[in-house]
C-alpha cells in the first residue's frame, strides 16, 4: 500500500501523517530502529486496533516515553500505542511478533533505573487508557485493577470503603507499573511490598497469548499450588509480559494512627532503635531514617526546624489501647538509645505535617543545587549491618566530594543515597558512577542486594550477575527464552 493510500484508508492525522512520510529517510539517519518499511506495513495494523488517537509517530510523544525520572538518557520507541483493553493489547503484541518488534511497556514513567527506554527500538505500550478499577470485594479484602490504575488514584476509589492499599512508593506510579518492578515504600515494614500483595496477574506474552497466573478470576489470599507464576512476573520490569491486570490485597484503614520524629546522636543509634522495635514486636506501620545532611536539606527546603542529626520518622497504627502501648515501648527503647527531640501527631493534617519532611526528600536533595538531576541508589542489607554501611558510605561521599543526602526505609534495612550531580560534569558523572558501584558491592559484601525496590532496569545489570551468580543467571535467561524466544519483550534490561 503507498502512504498516500495507506493516509486516505487510515484518515492518518496529518501530525502521524507527515511523521509517517518522512519515515524512510529519518530511517536512513537511524532515528527509527524499525526499517520505514516495516513501520509502513504496521502502522495501519496498530490503528485498526487501538484507533488513529491511539497510535503516536510524534517526536515529543516518543521522547516523553523513552525516558524516565532516571538519569539515564532518553532512548525514544518508534511508535507510541494506547491500548484500550486486554484485547487490544493481544492484537497489537501479535502484530509486533509477527514483525519481530521489541514491546517496551510503560506505566507512568516514574521508575528509576531506565525501565521504559527503547534500547532497540520499538513500540511502547502506553497503559495509561486502562485506567478502571474492575473488581472490588469488600468482604475478602482484594480488588482488581487495569494496568493504568495508580497507587493515589486506587486509594481514593477505595476512600468511603474503609479499606486502602498500602504500597507507597515516592511517586504516584502505576499499580502494573509497580508490580513490575516490585515497588514498596514506607509502609512495607508492616504491609509488604509489591510481591506480598499481588494475587494474581493478567499477562499478554510476547506473541500476544493471554496468561493469568494463578488462573482466571482466581483470588485466594494463599496458595501451594505449584510454581508461583505471580512472583516470577512481580519484578520482571516489562521483559516477561505486559500486565493487563493485577489482583492486589487490600487492608483496613487503621482506627488510629499516630506518627513522630525522634533526632538521634548516631547513625549506630538510630538503627539500634530500629532493631529493637522490631524485636520487641511492635507492629510499626512506618519507620523512615534520614542522615543530618537529608534532615539539613529538608529543613531548607521545607522551612521546617528539625535537628540537624540522625533522625527517625516513626508511625503507628491501631486502636487507642494498642497505640498506647506502641509507643510507650517505643519511647523507652528511643530515650534508652539517646533519642531526644520527640514530636507527635496524631491528626491527619498534623500528620501531614511532620511526614512532610520526609515526602519531599527528593525535591529538597534537589534543591540543594538548584539546576542538577538526582539519582537514586537502592541498597538494602540485613538490618543489623545498615550503621555499618551507611557510615562506610558517608566516609566514601565525602572522600569522593559527592553530594548524596540518605534517606532509608530502615525497618527493611533498605536505604537510598539521593546524589545531586551535575549531568554535564564528565567528572562528576564519573565519580558518581563509581561510589554506586562501590555502594552496590559494599552491599553485595554484606549478604544484601543491588536493588530493594527499583529495580534492575539498564544500570544494574552486572550487578544483578554478581549478586546471584552464573547458574541463576542462566536460569533466568532460559525461563526468559521460553516466554519469550524472540526477545522482543523490553530487550536490554534486567538480562
Ligand atoms: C520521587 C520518586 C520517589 C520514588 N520512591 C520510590 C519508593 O519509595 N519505592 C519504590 O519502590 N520506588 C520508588 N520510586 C520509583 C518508581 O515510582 C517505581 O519504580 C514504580 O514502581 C514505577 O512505576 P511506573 O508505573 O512509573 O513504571 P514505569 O516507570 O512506567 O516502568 C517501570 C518498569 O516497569 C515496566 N512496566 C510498567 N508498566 C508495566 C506493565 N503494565 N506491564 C509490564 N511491565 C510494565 C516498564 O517497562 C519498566 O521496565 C520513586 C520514584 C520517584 C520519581
Amino acid at each position: 500500500m503507498s502512504l498516500a493510500l495507506f493516509r486516505r484508508v487510515h484518515h492518518l492525522s496529518t501530525t502521524a501523517w507527515s511523521r509517517a512520510a518522512q519515515l524512510p529517510r529519518v530511517a536512513e539517519k537511524k532515528f527509527y530502529a524499525i526499517k520505514g518499511d516495516v513501520l509502513e506495513q504496521v502502522l495501519p495494523a496498530f490503528c485498526a486496533v487501538a484507533g488513529e488517537d491511539g497510535v503516536s509517530l510524534g517526536t515529543a510523544v516518543r521522547e516523553q516515553h523513552g525516558r524516565d525520572e532516571s538519569v539515564h538518557s532518553c532512548r525514544p520507541p518508534d511508535v507510541v500505542v494506547w491500548p484500550r483493553s486486554v484485547e487490544e493489547v493481544s492484537a497489537l503484541a501479535k502484530i509486533c511478533h509477527r514483525h519481530r518488534l521489541p514491546i517496551v511497556p510503560f506505566g507512568t514513567g516514574t521508575g528509576l533505573e531506565g525501565g521504559v527506554g527503547a534500547v532497540k527500538g520499538g513500540v511502547c505500550f502506553s497503559l495509561r487508557k486502562m485506567d478502571r478499577v474492575l473488581d472490588l470485594h469488600q468482604e475478602d479484602f482484594d480488588v482488581t485493577v487495569e494496568p493504568g490504575v495508580t497507587r493515589k488514584a486506587l486509594n481514593s476509589y477505595l476512600r468511603d470503603t474503609g479499606l486502602w492499599f498500602p504500597v507507597d512508593p515516592g511517586a504516584d506510579a502505576s499499580l502494573c507499573g509497580m508490580a513490575a518492578t516490585s515497588a514498596s515504600g514506607t509502609n512495607a515494614v508492616r504491609y509488604g511490598t509489591m510481591r506480598e500483595n499481588v494475587l494474581n496477574l493478567e499477562v499478554v506474552l510476547a506473541d500476544g497469548t493471554v496468561l493469568h497466573t494463578a488462573g482466571e478470576g482466581r483470588r485466594p489470599r494463599k496458595t501451594s499450588a505449584g510454581y508461583n507464576l505471580t512472583n516470577l512476573f512481580v519484578g520482571s520490569e516489562g521483559t516477561l509480559g505486559v500486565l493487563t491486570k493485577a489482583t492486589l490485597r487490600l487492608y483496613g484503614i487503621p482506627e488510629l494512627m499516630v506518627s513522630t520524629v525522634c533526632s538521634f546522636p548516631s547513625v549506630q543509634a538510630a538503627v539500634d532503635s530500629t532493631v529493637q522495635v522490631l524485636q520487641a514486636g511492635i507492629p510499626i506501620a512506618r519507620i523512615e531514617f534520614l542522615d543530618d545532611v537529608m534532615m539539613d536539606a529538608c529543613n531548607r527546603f521545607s522551612g521546617l526546624s528539625y535537628a540537624v542529626s540522625p533522625t527517625l520518622f516513626l508511625e503507628f497504627h491501631g486502636s487507642e489501647k494498642s497505640l498506647e502501648e506502641q509507643v510507650t515501648i517505643t519511647e523507652d527503647i528511643t530515650r534508652g538509645n539517646g533519642g531526644s527531640d520527640f514530636s507527635w501527631a496524631q491528626d491527619a493534617e498534623t500528620r501531614g505535617q511532620l511526614w512532610k519532611a520526609r515526602h519531599d526528600a527528593w525535591y529538597a536533595a534537589l534543591a540543594l543545587r538548584p539546576g542538577c538531576k538526582a539519582y537514586a541508589t537502592d541498597v538494602c542489607v540485613p538490618i543489623s549491618l545498615l550503621p555499618h554501611i551507611i557510615v562506610e558510605t558517608k566516609k566514601d561521599l565525602t572522600e569522593n566530594r559527592l553530594t548524596g543526602p540518605i534517606a532509608g526505609h530502615v525497618g527493611d534495612g533498605n536505604f537510598h543515597c539521593l546524589m545531586v550531580l551535575d549531568p554535564d560534569d564528565p567528572d562528576e558523572v564519573q565519580r558518581v558512577h563509581q561510589f554506586t558501584e562501590r555502594l552496590a558491592r559494599r552491599a553485595l559484601s554484606l549478604n544484601g542486594t543491588c536493588t530493594g525496590e527499583h529495580g534492575v532496569g539498564l544500570g544494574k545489570r552486572a550487578l544483578l550477575q554478581e549478586e546471584v551468580g552464573p547458574l541463576a543467571i542462566d536460569v533466568m535467561r532460559r525461563l526468559k527464552a521460553t516466554l519469550d524466544p524472540e526477545n522482543l519483550m523490553n530487550p536490554g534490561k534486567i538480562l
